[in-house]
C-alpha cells in the first residue's frame, strides 16, 4: 500500500495547478471547439482520476468525511463548474437564479419520499390507495378534514399533490395551486428559454448523460471506454465487494476481518455500506495486493453457497463511475431550476440512439438495471423521477417505452437478487396508476395482456393437464414465486379505476386481456387436487400455501375484472360467453364415471354421474366456475339477461354441470367437518379454513354458493336436491321406502358421520334458498350487504372497529364500506384508560339475526346463538330464533323459492321430524331438527310475504301450508309434517325447541287466516300488525312479562329480608364485628401501625423527633407468614420475619442525566449530590414470610431453575443467579427480603435535653476520644495527653446483642443486596460502604415517595397503599439497625465525616461544599450512624433523640443556606407593602450574612417577601421527607392535619418535626453559634466557583421529572423520525428510530451500526442508552411500530400499548391500519406514573410471566 502512495503527485502540486484553473476559460474554450464531446471527454479523462478515488477508503469516519468533502469541492470546481458556465453562458450562481425566476413551475409537488416518512391518503378523494400526499401538502389540503389514512413510506415514490387525476376532489394544496388559467396548459416550457441555451443544453446533456450511462453500464474491470483512458496508467486498484441477498451480515463481517485484516469495527462499517450502497471498496493497492484479498473472500464464502461477488477494479474505472453518479445528481439539480431544461433532458434521454428502437439512453439504463449496484440504481431512479415523471408530455412517452420493455425488465427482475424497491420495475406504480395512462397503455401497448402473459410465463410448474403444480417446490422457486407476484400488483394498478367510457379499442384490448386471464385461471382450475386418505395417514403434508397465495393475490383482480364487465353490457355478454367456453373446456375431461346413474325418490327421477367425493379426486380451486358465477350475478343485476336473452348462451352448459364442481367442493368441506378426512392432515384443514376466510371467500365460498343458487334456479328443484343428496352420499337413506323410520347402521362412526353430513346438507339448503344479500341474487344494494355482515358480527358480541374491519372483506381500495353503515346499526362505547372502544348492536336490529348466516363459523354460530338467546331471555321474550324475513329475489333467481316446497325437501323434513318424534336410537340430532324447523320457518315467511304482496289468492303460487297439511304418501303412512310438528310441540325432550315450534304453528294459523280472509273478502286489506297471530303473540308476551315481574318482586322481598336480618345481627354483635374488621386491617397492613390518634395525643401536639417525641412501641405486632400460615410476633430476639422486596438502581429523580455512572470500585457514596443522579430504590409487594420459610422457598426455586437450564437453555422472567425470585403469593418480581424489626421505645422523658452548644461540645469530645482510641493500636508512637472524655463514654464498649442470630442474618442479607445492586459489585461484607448503601436506599425511597405524593396531590400521611407503607416502615427500621451488622468503628468514622460536612473538624480532610450535598440524605445518614457513637455512652444521662433533634436543626439551617445561595439569580422585584413580616426580615438578615461572605457573587435582593417565598417552597420537600422518615423511624402517629390535603400543612409539619414554624428562628436563636459555621460553608472555594461559573446548579425545590412532551398528532413523530439519521453511519437513515421517553433522545435501534459494547457484550442502541440514561432501565417509543418498549438490564423487556389512539379508541401497534392517531393524555400519564413509581421492572416481569415468547426475545439487541 505504501508503494502505491509514494507514486502519486504530492497534493500540494496538484493544488497549485487546481488554483490556476478557470472554469470560465475552460467553458469558453469548449464553446469554440469543433467537437465538444471530444473536448469534454478529454477533460474528464485528465481530471477525474486525479480528483476522485485517490486512496483507501474506510478507516476512521472522520477521515473519510474529510476526503469526501475534498472530492465534492474538487469535482464542483474542476468538473461541474465549466459545464455550468457553458450551459448558462454566465456566472452559474446568478444564471441559475435567473433561470429559476423565469420558470413557471408545474403544479406537481413531486416530493420524493424518504424511508419511513409519513404519507397520507384521503379515503374519500384519492383515486386509489397509491395516491398519497407528503406531510406538508397534506396539512395544506382539504383532505385534512376528511377521513384519511396515514402510512409510512418504504422509500421511493412521490407526492401526488397537483396531479388532477389522482384526486376526485382537492388535487391542489395551498402551496401547489392550480396553474393560472391564462397559461396554456399545452405550452412548451422549452419555448421560454433562449434558443442558444436550448442548443447548448441539448449537447451538454447528451454528452454527460451518455458518459454516465456508459460508465454505469461499463463491465470491464481494467479498461475504460475509448477517449477516457488515463494519460498515465498506474498500478492502483480497488478490491470491490458487492452486495447480495444470500450472505448474512455476520458472514460478511467475519470474512472481511480475515481477508483484509481489518478490525471488527471497520468490517461492520464496510458491511453496512455494502448493504446500503450495493458495493464498497475494501482494499486499495497494487493489483496483486487486491487480488489476494479477493481470493480470500471468494474462498471463504464459497463453501455453503455461491461466493460473494468481488471485483478487482482499476482505480480510474472506479473514479469515472463515481463521477458518473455525481454527474447524474448534478443533472437532477440543474433541471430543478427550469421546467424547460427538464424537458430538454427528457428529450435527450428518450431520443432513439443509432441502434434502433430500444437504444435511447433511458432504455439502456433500464435494460441494464439489474446489472447495476444499488447506489447507482438509486441515483438514476431518482433522476428519472425528477425528470421524466415530472414532465407531463414525457411521462407518457416514457410510459410507452416502459411498457414496451416491460417483459424484458420483468424477466431481468426475476433473475436479480435485489429487493423490488431498488428495481426499475417498481416505477410501474408511478405510471400505471394514472387512469388515463393505464387506459392508453392498455389500448396502445396491450399492457393488460402483456402483464398476464409475462406472469403466466414465469410460473412454469405444471402438471400433465397444464395446471399449476406447487407441490415439491423449492426455496429457490418460492423466492421466484414471491417476485412474480409483483406483476399482479401491476395488473391491479391498471385495473383499479373502472372506465367511465368505453372505446371499441378498449373493449377489444380488455377482452383480449380477459382471454389471457382466462388462460391463467384455467391453469388454476382444479390445481392441487386431493384424494381422501383411508387406512394410513398421509406421509408428507402437501404444499398448499403457494396455490392459496396465488388465489389471494388474484382475488381483487378477479373482482375488478367483474367490475369492469359490469360497466358495459357488450363487454359483459362477451366476457360471459368467453368464460362459459373456458369452463366447457375445463369440463371436457369431466364425466368421471363411465355410465350415468339414475336416482329416484318421492316420485321424481334424475340422471347424474357416478362420482364420490370420498373416493375420487377433488379440488378447492375452481376460479373459472367462480368467475362465471360472478358474471352471472352481473347479468341478473344489470338485467341484461331479461333484455337480450337471445344473446346469452345460457343453454350451452347444463345446470347440473354448472353446479357439479362447486357442489363437490362444498361436500368436501362437509366431509372434513364430519371427520372423514382426518388422515389427510393439516394442509387440508388449512385450505378449508382459507376457503371460508374473509381474505378469500368473496371469490371462493361466496361464488360457489351463487353458482349453486344459479344452478338450482334453472333446474327442477327436486332434481337439484336429489343431486345434492347423492353428492353428500346420503341418498340411500332417503331412497329406501321406509326412510321415515330411523335408519340403522351397524357402525357407530358411520352413524355419526352421516348425522354431521345431514346437518351440513340442511345448512347448505338453508343457505341456497336464504342467502339473498348479494346484489343480483336478491333485490339489495351493497349497502344492505355490508350492514348485514356487521349485524351478524355484532350479534356475537360487541366489537372494536379493527375487529369489524378484519371480519369484512376489503375491496381493491382497501375499503370495506364499514364507515358508511356502522352508525346506523351500532352505538359506540368509548374506552377507559385500558381496553378499546367498542361498537354495540342497537336492539332494533336484533330481529335481523339469522342463526344460519353463511359467514358464521361453527364457533361464531354457537356464540351468537347463546348471546341472542340470553338477550331475549333478559327482555322477557321467548327464545325462539326464527329466520328473519328475507329480501325479494331478482327475477333470474326467482324460482329458487320452489326448493322450499318441493317434494324431496318435504320428504326430508318429514323424515327428520319423524325421527325426532321417536328419539331413541342414534341416527338423529337436535341440530338436524333445528335446521328443519328453520327451513319450515323460511318457507312460511315466504308464503306470508307472497300473500301480503298479492291482491288475489290465485296470484300466490306458493302454498307450503297446504302441502304440509297433507299426510305422508303411500309408503310412509305416518302423519303430515304439520301433524308431526304439533305432536313435537309438547315433547319433553325438545324443551329447547318448544318456542320455535310454537312460533311455526302460530305462523301456520296466521297464514290460514290470511288465506281465508283474502279468499272470502277481497276488499279487506291484510294488516300485518293486527292478525290473530299478533294478538295471540301479544297475549303470550304479556303473560311472560307478568311472570317475570312477579319473580322480580319475590327476589326483592327475599333480599330485603336478608339485609334486615344482617343489620340485626350486626347490631347485636357490634363489638364482635368491629373486632373482626380490625383484625382484617391488621393482617393486611401487618407491620404498619397507624393506630388512630388517641384523644390525648390529638390535644397535645404530636412530635415525631427529639426527646419529646411520642413512641409507638407499645403495640405488639402480629404477622402471618404467607408460606406456612403461622402467626408470629415481630421481636428483635425472635424468629426473623421478612418482607419480599425488589431493589433497583434509579434515575427517576435525576436532575443531571449527563453525569457518568460511578466507578463501582472507587465510588464513595457517603455524600449524595443534590442532583440525585443515581439512587437505589426499594419496593415491596408487602408479603411477609418467615426467614426460614423464604430460604426454603428460594432454594427450591434455585434447584428448579438448575434442572430447567439443563433441559432447555433460555431465560426466565427472573434471574435466579442474581437472587431474583417471584413472590410466592402475588408473583411480584423480587430480589431480596427486608427483615421486620420491632418499634423503637419511647424515650425517657426524665433525661435532660442539652442545648445545641452543649451537645456539639460533648459530641466533639466523644469524637476526639474515638479518634485517639482508633489511633492507638496503629501508630502507638506518640503518647499524647488523654483528651477529656464525657463521663460514661466508653470507647471500647461492645454493645449488647440486640438481635437474634436469624434476624442478624437477614439484616446482612438485605445489606448485601443493596450493596450489590447499588454499586454493581460482588458481595463483600467487609466493605466500609455496606451500611451507607442501606441508608441510601432508605433516604432515596422516601424522597421518591414524597415526590409521588406531592405530584398526585395526596396528603402526606394515610394515602399510601399498604404495601408501600409496610415497605417504608420496615425499610426505615432496618436502616436504623443495619449498623449493628457492620464493625462499629466503620460506622463511627462515617458519622465523623458526615458531621464534619457541617461542623468544622480539623481531623477530616476534603470536606465537600454544601452545594454538593443533598441535605435529606445527609440528615438520614447522620441520624442513622449516630447510633454507633451513642451506643458507647453508658451514662444513661443522654438520649439518642436529643442528638436527632440537633442534627435536624443543623441540617435544616444548612439547607436554608443552600436554598438562599441557589435561588436568587433572577430578580423578580415585586415590592410588597413596606411592613415586612418577621419571617421576611429574618430571611433578609440571613441572606445579607451570606452576601457578607460571598460578596458580589450573590445579587442584591430588596424583596424579603420574594426571598422568603423561595425558602419556604424550597424547603417543603425536605421537611415532608423528613417527617416521613421520623414517622417511620419512631412509629409516631401523624397529626390529623397531615392526613388530609389542605391548608395548614406547613404549621402542622413544623410542629410534627418540633421546629418553629418560622424556620429562620433556628438561625436567629443560635446566631452566635452558627455564624462561624455559615462562614465556613460560604468560604468553601467550590461554592464561589459553582455560583460564578454557570455550572449545573440544582435549585430548590427540585422539580419532579416528567416524561417528555409528546405531540398530539402521531404523524409529527413519524416525520421527526423520518428525518432522523443514524449518528454512526454518516447520514444514513435509521431503520428503527426509537425515542427515549425519559430524555427525548432519538436512537438508531435494532441495527448493527449503533451497537456498543457494554460490559464486554455488544448491545443495541436502546440497551446502551438505558445504561447512561436510566441506570439500566428504559422507556422508549418505537416510532415506526407505534409501540412502547420497556427494557430492564440486558435480558428483560416487554412491549406496552402506546399512548396513541385512533378515533375508534384503539391503538395501532405496528402501524398497520393507518387511521390517524392522537395522543391520549390519560394513557401517557399512566405510563409516566408507572415510571415514577418504579413499577416498570414489575410490569416487564408480569408481561414475561404471562407471555413466554417475550422471554426469548434478544432485548439487548434493540
Ligand atoms: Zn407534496
Ligand atoms: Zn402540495
Ligand atoms: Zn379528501
Ligand atoms: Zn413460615
Ligand atoms: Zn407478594
Ligand atoms: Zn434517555
Ligand atoms: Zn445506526
Amino acid at each position: 500500500m505504501a508503494a502505491a502512495q509514494s507514486d502519486r503527485d504530492p497534493p500540494s502540486l496538484l493544488c497549485s495547478e487546481f488554483l490556476h484553473f478557470s472554469a470560465k476559460d475552460t467553458a469558453l474554450r469548449w464553446l469554440a471547439a469543433a467537437d465538444l464531446q471530444q473536448e469534454v471527454s478529454y477533460h474528464l479523462a485528465v481530471y477525474v482520476p486525479r480528483i476522485l478515488c485517490l486512496g483507501p477508503s474506510g478507516g476512521s469516519s472522520r477521515e473519510e468525511q474529510r476526503e469526501e468533502q475534498r472530492e465534492d469541492l474538487a469535482s464542483q470546481l474542476l468538473l461541474l463548474a465549466p459545464l455550468e458556465w457553458l450551459l448558462l453562458g454566465e456566472e452559474p450562481a446568478s444564471g441559475l437564479h435567473l433561470l429559476q425566476e423565469n420558470n413557471q413551475p408545474s403544479p406537481l409537488c413531486g416530493h420524493v419520499f424518504k424511508v419511513g416518512e409519513p404519507t397520507y391518503s384521503c379515503r374519500e378523494c384519492a383515486a386509489d390507495p397509491t395516491c398519497v400526499l407528503c406531510m406538508k401538502c397534506f396539512l395544506g389540503s382539504i383532505h385534512k378534514e376528511h377521513r384519511y389514512r396515514m402510512t409510512t413510506s418504504g422509500g421511493g415514490g412521490f407526492c401526488d399533490c397537483g396531479d388532477a387525476e389522482a384526486w376526485k376532489k382537492g388535487p391542489y394544496c395551498q402551496q401547489h395551486r392550480h396553474p393560472p388559467t391564462d397559461r396554456d396548459a399545452e405550452e412548451d416550457p422549452v419555448s421560454v428559454l433562449p434558443a442558444d441555451m436550448v442548443a447548448r443544453g441539448v449537447s451538454i446533456f447528451s454528452i454527460l448523460l451518455k458518459y454516465a450511462v456508459d460508465m454505469l453500464t461499463w463491465d470491464q474491470e481494467d479498461q475504460l471506454p475509448a477517449g477516457l483512458e488515463p494519460l498515465k496508467r498506474e498500478d492502483t486498484y480497488y478490491c470491490m465487494l458487492f452486495n447480495d441477498e444470500v450472505h448474512t451480515y455476520e458472514q460478511v463481517i467475519y470474512t472481511l476481518q480475515k481477508a483484509v485484516n481489518c478490525s471488527q469495527k471497520e468490517a461492520v462499517s464496510f458491511a453496512t455500506t455494502v448493504d446500503r450502497d450495493g458495493r464498497k471498496s475494501v482494499r486499495y493497492g497494487d493489483f496483486q495486493f487486491c487480488d489476494q484479498a479477493k481470493s480470500v473472500i471468494v474462498r471463504n464464502t464459497s463453501r455453503q453457497s455461491k461466493p460473494l461477488r468481488v471485483q478487482v477494479m482499476h482505480s480510474s474505472v472506479v473514479a469515472h463511475q463515481c463521477f458518473a453518479l455525481r454527474a447524474l445528481s448534478w443533472l437532477g439539480q440543474i433541471i430543478q431550476y427550469s421546467d424547460g431544461l427538464r424537458r430538454v433532458l427528457c428529450e435527450v434521454g428518450l431520443q432513439r440512439g443509432p441502434e434502433g428502437e430500444y437504444s435511447s439512453l433511458v432504455d439502456k439504463l433500464m435494460l441494464n438495471d439489474s446489472k447495476m449496484w444499488k447506489g447507482a440504481r438509486n441515483i438514476y431512479h431518482q433522476l428519472l423521477m425528477n425528470s421524466l415523471l415530472m414532465d407531463l408530455k414525457y411521462k407518457k412517452i416514457f410510459a410507452i417505452q416502459f411498457a414496451k420493455n416491460y417483459r424484458r425488465l420483468q424477466t431481468d427482475f426475476m433473475e436479480d437478487d435485489h429487493e423490488r424497491v431498488v428495481s426499475v420495475t417498481s416505477l410501474s406504480v408511478q405510471l400505471f396508476t394514472v387512469p388515463t395512462m393505464a387506459r392508453m397503455l392498455m389500448v396502445e401497448e396491450n399492457l393488460m395482456t402483456t402483464i398476464i402473459k409475462t406472469f403466466v410465463d414465469h410460473l412454469r410448474h405444471r402438471d400433465l393437464q397444464g395446471r399449476f403444480q406447487f407441490d415439491r417446490y423449492t426455496a429457490q422457486q418460492a423466492f421466484k414465486f414471491g417476485r412474480v407476484q409483483s406483476l399482479i400488483g401491476d395488473l391491479k394498478y391498471i385495473l383499479i379505476s373502472r372506465p367511465s367510457e368505453w372505446s371499441d379499442q378498449l373493449r377489444l384490448k380488455f377482452l383480449e386481456g380477459l382471454d389471457a386471464f382466462l388462460e391463467l385461471l384455467k391453469c388454476m382450475q382444479g390445481m392441487d387436487p386431493v384424494v381422501r386418505q383411508v387406512g394410513q395417514h398421509i406421509e408428507m403434508e402437501p404444499e398448499w400455501e403457494a396455490a392459496f397465495t396465488l388465489q389471494m393475490k388474484l382475488t381483487h383482480i378477479i373482482s375488478m375484472i367483474q367490475e369492469w364487465c359490469s360497466t358495459d353490457e357488450h363487454v359483459l355478454i362477451e366476457a360471459y360467453r368467453k368464460c362459459l367456453s373456458a369452463l366447457s373446456h375445463c369440463h371436457s375431461g369431466l364425466p368421471d364415471g363411465e355410465q350415468p346413474i339414475s336416482l329416484s325418490v318421492a316420485g321424481h327421477c334424475v340422471e347424474t354421474f357416478r362420482y364420490q367425493v370420498s373416493q375420487d379426486k377433488v379440488s378447492i380451486h375452481l376460479p373459472v366456475c367462480r368467475l362465471l358465477a360472478g358474471l352471472h350475478v352481473l347479468l341478473s343485476r344489470t338485467e341484461v339477461a331479461s333484455r337480450f336473452p337471445e344473446q346469452l348462451p345460457l343453454g350451452e352448459l347444463s345446470p347440473p354441470l354448472l353446479i357439479e364442481l362447486p357442489l363437490r367442493c362444498l361436500v368436501l368441506c362437509a366431509q372434513v367437518h364430519a371427520g372423514m378426512w382426518r388422515r389427510n392432515g393439516f394442509s387440508l384443514i388449512n385450505q378449508i379454513y382459507y376457503y371460508h376466510n374473509v381474505k378469500c371467500r368473496v371469490e371462493m365460498f361466496d361464488k360457489d354458493m351463487i353458482m349453486l343458487q344459479a344452478g338450482a334456479s334453472m333446474m327442477d328443484p327436486n332434481h337439484f336436491l336429489m343431486i345434492v343428496l347423492s353428492r353428500f352420499e346420503l341418498f340411500h337413506i332417503f331412497s329406501s321406502a321406509d326412510c321415515r323410520k330411523r335408519y340403522r347402521d351397524t357402525h357407530k362412526d358411520v352413524v355419526q358421520q352421516n348425522n354431521t353430513l345431514m346437518e351440513e346438507m340442511l345448512h347448505l339448503i338453508i343457505m341456497v334458498v336464504g342467502e339473498r344479500y348479494v346484489s343480483g341474487v336478491g333485490q339489495v344494494e351493497s349497502f344492505d350487504e355490508v350492514r348485514r355482515e356487521i349485524i351478524h358480527q355484532l350479534s356475537i358480541r360487541p366489537m372494536a372497529h379493527s375487529e369489524l374491519v378484519k371480519a369484512l372483506p376489503e375491496n381493491g381500495n382497501k375499503e370495506t364500506g364499514l364507515e358508511r353503515v356502522i352508525d346506523s346499526v351500532a352505538s359506540f362505547k368509548k374506552p377507559g384508560v385500558t381496553g378499546r372502544g367498542l361498537y354495540e348492536l342497537r336492539p332494533e336490529w336484533n330481529k335481523h339475526f339469522n342463526l344460519y348466516f353463511h359467514h358464521f363459523s361453527r364457533a361464531d354460530q354457537s356464540k351468537a346463538e347463546e348471546a341472542q338467546r340470553k338477550l331475549r331471555r333478559q327482555n322477557g321474550e321467548d327464545t325462539a330464533l326464527p329466520p328473519p324475513s328475507p329480501p325479494l329475489l331478482c327475477p333470474l333467481f326467482g324460482s329458487l323459492v320452489n326448493l322450499l316446497q318441493c317434494d324431496v325437501l318435504l320428504a326430508v323434513e318429514g323424515a327428520v321430524l319423524q325421527w325426532a318424534v321417536e328419539p331413541s336410537g342414534g341416527g338423529w340430532t337436535e341440530s338436524m331438527l333445528q335446521r328443519v324447523l328453520h327451513l319450515v320457518g323460511v318457507a312460511l315467511l315466504e308464503e306470508e310475504q307472497q300473500l301480503e304482496s298479492s291482491s288475489r289468492d290465485d296470484d300466490v303460487t306458493f302454498n307450503y301450508t297446504c302441502k304440509i297439511t297433507r299426510p305422508g304418501e303411500a309408503p310412509s303412512t305416518s302423519g303430515s309434517v304439520l301433524a308431526l310438528l304439533e305432536s313435537l310441540q309438547n315433547a319433553p325432550h325438545l324443551e329447547v325447541h318448544k318456542d320455535m315450534i310454537t312460533w311455526i304453528l302460530k305462523m301456520v294459523a296466521n297464514i290460514k287466516t290470511m288465506r281465508e280472509r283474502t279468499s272470502s273478502t277481497l276488499t279487506v286489506p291484510v294488516c300485518p300488525g293486527q292478525g290473530p297471530e299478533e294478538t295471540l303473540r301479544d297475549k303470550d308476551k304479556a303473560e311472560r312479562k307478568r311472570k317475570a315481574e312477579m319473580a322480580r318482586l319475590r327476589r326483592e322481598k327475599i333480599m330485603a329480608q336478608m339485609s334486615e336480618m344482617q343489620k340485626h345481627f350486626i347490631n347485636e354483635n357490634k363489638e364482635l364485628f368491629q373486632q373482626s374488621l380490625e383484625e382484617l386491617e391488621a393482617s393486611t397492613s401487618a407491620a404498619a401501625d397507624n393506630s388512630p390518634p388517641s384523644s390525648e395525643s390529638t390535644c397535645v401536639a404530636q412530635v415525631c423527633v427529639g426527646p419529646r417525641r411520642v413512641g409507638g412501641a407499645e403495640h405488639r405486632q402480629l404477622v402471618t407468614c404467607i408460606l406456612c400460615q403461622e402467626e408470629q410476633e415481630v421481636r428483635g430476639q425472635g424468629r426473623a420475619m421478612v418482607l419480599a422486596a425488589f431493589i433497583q438502581r434509579s434515575t427517576v429523580l435525576s436532575k443531571n442525566r449527563r453525569r457518568n455512572l460511578p466507578d463501582p470500585e472507587r465510588h464513595d457514596p457517603l455524600f449524595m449530590n443534590p442532583d440525585l443522579s443515581l439512587g437505589i430504590h426499594t419496593a415491596s409487594c408487602g408479603h411477609i414470610m418467615h426467614a426460614t420459610c423464604w430460604q426454603r422457598y428460594f432454594e427450591a426455586v434455585q434447584l428448579k431453575e438448575q434442572r430447567r437450564q439443563q433441559r432447555l437453555r433460555g431465560h426466565t422472567s427472573y434471574d435466579v443467579e442474581n437472587g431474583e425470585f417471584l413472590c410466592p403469593l402475588c408473583e411480584c418480581l423480587s430480589n431480596t427480603v427486608i427483615p421486620l424489626l420491632p418499634h423503637t421505645h419511647t424515650p425517657d422523658y426524665r433525661v435532660d435535653h442539652p442545648s445545641l452548644e452543649a451537645w456539639l461540645k460533648m459530641t466533639n469530645q466523644q469524637i476526639t476520644a474515638i479518634h485517639s482510641a482508633h489511633r492507638k493500636p496503629s501508630d502507638g508512637v506518640a503518647e499524647r495527653a488523654e483528651p477529656a472524655v464525657p463521663d460514661g463514654f466508653k470507647v471500647d464498649f461492645t454493645p449488647q446483642n440486640l438481635f437474634s442470630s436469624s434476624v442478624k442474618e437477614m439484616i446482612t442479607t438485605f445489606s448485601m443486596s443493596t450493596y450489590k445492586v447499588g454499586l454493581k459489585v460482588n458481595p463483600n461484607e467487609q466493605d466500609q460502604r455496606v451500611p451507607v448503601l442501606s441508608w441510601s436506599t432508605c433516604a432515596y425511597t422516601i424522597q421518591s415517595i414524597e415526590r409521588l405524593l406531592m405530584e398526585e396531590d395526596k396528603p402526606l400521611f394515610g394515602s399510601l397503599p399498604c404495601r408501600q407503607d409496610d415497605c417504608l416502615s420496615s425499610l426505615t427500621r432496618f436502616s436504623s439497625a443495619c449498623w449493628t451488622a457492620a464493625p462499629p468503628t466503620t460506622v463511627q468514622s462515617h458519622f465523623i465525616r458526615l458531621l464534619a460536612a457541617l461542623v468544622p473538624d480539623s481531623r477530616v480532610e476534603n470536606t465537600l461544599s454544601i452545594l454538593d450535598i443533598d441535605m435529606f440524605h445527609l440528615l438520614v445518614y447522620s441520624v442513622l450512624s449516630y447510633s454507633s457513637v451513642h451506643s458507647l455512652d453508658q451514662s444513661g444521662q443522654r438520649v439518642v433523640d436529643s442528638a436527632h433533634l440537633h442534627i435536624l436543626h443543623l441540617v435544616t439551617v444548612a439547607h436554608l443556606v443552600q436554598i438562599l445561595l441557589t435561588s436568587t439569580t433572577e430578580e423578580v422585584c415585586m415590592d410588597q407593602d413596606s411592613s415586612a413580616s418577621e419571617e421576611e426580615e429574618l430571611t433578609c438578615r440571613l441572606y445579607n450574612t451570606l452576601r457578607k461572605h460571598l460578596g458580589s457573587v450573590l445579587p442584591e435582593v430588596t424583596s424579603g417577601w420574594q426571598l422568603f417565598r423561595c425558602v419556604k417552597a424550597g424547603c417543603l420537600p425536605f421537611l415532608r421527607a423528613t417527617a416521613l422518615f421520623f414517622h417511620y423511624l419512631n412509629s409516631t402517629a401523624p397529626p390529623a392535619d397531615l392526613l388530609v390535603a389542605g391548608p395548614g400543612q406547613w404549621e402542622a409539619l413544623c410542629s410534627y418535626l418540633d421546629l418553629p414554624s418560622n424556620l429562620l428562628q433556628l438561625h436567629q436563636n443560635q446566631h452566635t453559634l452558627l455564624e462561624p459555621l455559615i462562614h465556613r460553608w460560604c468560604c468553601h472555594p467550590v461554592v464561589r466557583q459553582t455560583l460564578q461559573v454557570d455550572g449545573v446548579i440544582v435549585r430548590f425545590p427540585r422539580e419532579s421529572n416528567r416524561l417528555i412532551q409528546l405531540p398530539e398528532d402521531y404523524s409529527i413523530l413519524i416525520n421527526q423520525a423520518s428525518s432522523f439519521t443514524c449518528p454512526r453511519s454518516g447520514g444514513d437513515k435509521s431503520r428503527a428510530p426509537t425515542l427515549c421517553l425519559v430524555c427525548g433522545s432519538m436512537l438508531c435501534s435494532q441495527s448493527y451500526c449503533c451497537q456498543t459494547e457494554v460490559d464486554g457484550e455488544d448491545v443495541g442502541a436502546c440497551t446502551a442508552h438505558t445504561f447512561t440514561c436510566g441506570a439500566g432501565l428504559g422507556l422508549f417509543l418505537r416510532v415506526r411500530e407505534s409501540q412502547v418498549l420497556f427494557v430492564a438490564g440486558k435480558t428483560k423487556g416487554c412491549f406496552y400499548p402506546p399512548p396513541y389512539l385512533d378515533d375508534y379508541g384503539e391503538t395501532d401497534q405496528g402501524l398497520k391500519r393507518g387511521n390517524p392517531l392522537h395522543l391520549c393524555a390519560e394513557r401517557y400519564r399512566k405510563i409516566e406514573r408507572l415510571w415514577r413509581q418504579h413499577g416498570i421492572a414489575e410490569v416487564i416481569g408480569h408481561a414475561q410471566e404471562a407471555n413466554q415468547t417475550l422471554v426469548a426475545i434478544d432485548w439487548q439487541h434493540l
